[in-house]
C-alpha cells in the first residue's frame, strides 16, 4: 500500500516506518520537524520522501496524498506532552484538534479513506475500574487527553456520514527502542521517566526525582503500563491492514502489565549497572496513581499480542541506544 506518515520522524512514527518499509509497504513521510528528526525517518526507510510541511497546510497535505496516490494515512504528528497542554491548552487544540480536522479535509478532497491515529490512555482520565478497557468512559483531566479525544470524535462523525474508515490506537506508556540499537527516543526538552533515568546511568544528570511516594499503590510510587515501541508499530501494521472504509476500530495498546517508578528505576540500576541516585519530590500535577490497560480487544480485534513489552527487554534496548547515541541524533 500508499501510505503517508505524518509525524513520520518521531519516536513512534519512525519505528512504525521502518516496519512498514520493511513489510512491503511503500511510505511517504509528513512532518514539521518541530519536534521530530529528519535522521530518524531517514533511517527508518533507508531514505523515502520526507515532506516538510504542517498538519494546517491542508492544500499541500491534500496534492500530497493526489500526487503520491495515497491509499491510506497513518497519523502521528500531535504535541503528546500532558505538562505542556496544561500550561497552553490552546496550542494542543490547535495543533491536536485542529491539525488533524485540516488532514481529514485533505484525505476527503482526495478520497483518502482510511486512517490509523494515535490516542491515548489520556482520553480515560482516572478511570475507576482497572484494568482500563475500551468501554471505560472518556473522561479526559487534561487539554492533551481532551484534544485526542476530540479528534476521536470528529472521525466517528466522518465514519458514519463520509464513509471513513479508521482506527484509534490508544496508547499506555511508548518505551524502548530498537533492538539494533538504530532508532530510539529522542525528546527535547526530556520530561519521561525511562529515558531521565538513564540520563543519570550515562552521568548526564545527577539523580532522578521520583514524583510523589505517598499514592494508593504497593510502594506509593505511580504504577505505569510501559508497552514497547516496536509492539506499538506493529499494531499500526496490523490496523493498517485490517481498516475497511465505514468502519471504526477503538483499541487500547498496553502490555497488560503495571510497573511502579521505583521498579523502573530498581531494574533500570540492574540493567546499567550504575547505582542511579533517587530523591523524593512531590506529586507532579495531573498524574494518576495507576494506568493498566486491558489490551484484549487488541488480541481479539487486531490480532495483537505483545512481543517485546517485558519490562527487561525495553530498558535493554533503550539503554543500548543511550549509549549508542548519548546526544540522540544530533551528533549523526
Ligand atoms: N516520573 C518521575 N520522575 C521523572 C519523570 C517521571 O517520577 O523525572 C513519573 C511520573 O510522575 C509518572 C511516571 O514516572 O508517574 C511516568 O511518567 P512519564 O512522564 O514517563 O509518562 P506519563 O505517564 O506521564 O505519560
Amino acid at each position: 500500500m500508499k501510505i503517508l506518515v505524518t509525524g513520520a520522524a518521531g519516536y513512534i512514527g519512525s519505528h512504525t516506518c521502518r516496519l512498514l518499509t520493511d513489510s512491503g509497504h511503500q511510505v511517504y513521510g509528513y512532518d514539521n520537524l518541530s519536534r521530530g528528526h529528519r535522521e530518524a525517518f531517514s533511517r527508518a526507510t533507508g531514505g523515502r520522501l520526507l515532506i516538510e510541511g504542517d498538519l494546517l497546510d491542508t492544500l499541500q497535505l491534500k496534492e500530497a496524498l493526489q500526487q503520491l496516490e495515497i491509499e491510506a494515512v497513518v497519523h502521528f504528528a500531535a504535541f503528546g506532552l500532558v505538562g505542556e497542554s496544561v500550561k497552553n491548552p490552546e496550542m494542543y487544540h490547535r495543533n491536536n484538534v485542529e491539525g488533524s480536522a485540516s488532514l481529514l479535509h485533505a484525505m476527503h478532497e482526495a478520497s483518502v479513506r482510511l486512517l490509523v491515529v494515535s490516542s491515548t490512555t489520556a482520553i480515560y482520565g482516572e478511570p475507576k475500574t482497572m484494568p482500563i478497557s475500551e468501554n471505560s468512559p472518556a473522561a479526559p483531566i487534561n487539554p492533551y487527553g481532551q484534544s485526542k479525544w476530540d479528534v476521536e470524535c470528529l472521525l466517528q462523525q466522518a465514519c458514519e456520514h463520509n464513509g471513513l474508515g479508521f482506527a484509534a490506537l490508544r496508547y499506555f506508556n511508548a518505551a524502548g527502542a530498537a533492538p539494533d540499537g538504530m532508532l530510539g527516543e529522542d525528546h527535547r526538552p526530556e520530561t519521561h521517566l525511562i529515558p531521565i533515568v538513564l540520563q543519570v546511568a550515562l552521568g548526564q544528570r545527577d539523580r532522578i526525582q521520583i514524583f510523589g511516594d505517598d499514592y494508593p499503590t504497593p510502594d506509593g510510587t505511580c504504577v505505569r503500563d510501559y508497552v514497547h515501541v516496536n509492539d506499538l508499530a506493529d499494531a499500526h501494521l496490523k490496523a493498517v491492514n485490517t481498516l475497511t472504509p465505514g468502519e471504526s476500530i477503538q483499541v487500547n495498546l498496553g502490555s497488560g502489565i503495571g510497573t511502579s517508578v521505583l521498579e523502573i528505576v530498581k531494574h533500570a540500576r540492574h540493567v546499567t549497572g550504575h547505582p542511579i541516585p533517587a530523591e523524593m519530590a512531590g506529586r507532579r500535577c495531573g498524574d494518576p496513581p495507576l494506568l493498566i490497560a486491558d489490551n484484549s480487544k487488541a488480541q481479539t480485534v487486531l490480532g495483537w499480542t505483545p512481543k517485546y513489552s517485558s519490562l527487561d527487554s525495553i530498558l535493554t534496548s533503550a539503554w543500548r541506544w543511550h549509549q549508542k547515541h548519548p546526544h540522540g541524533y544530533q551528533a549523526t
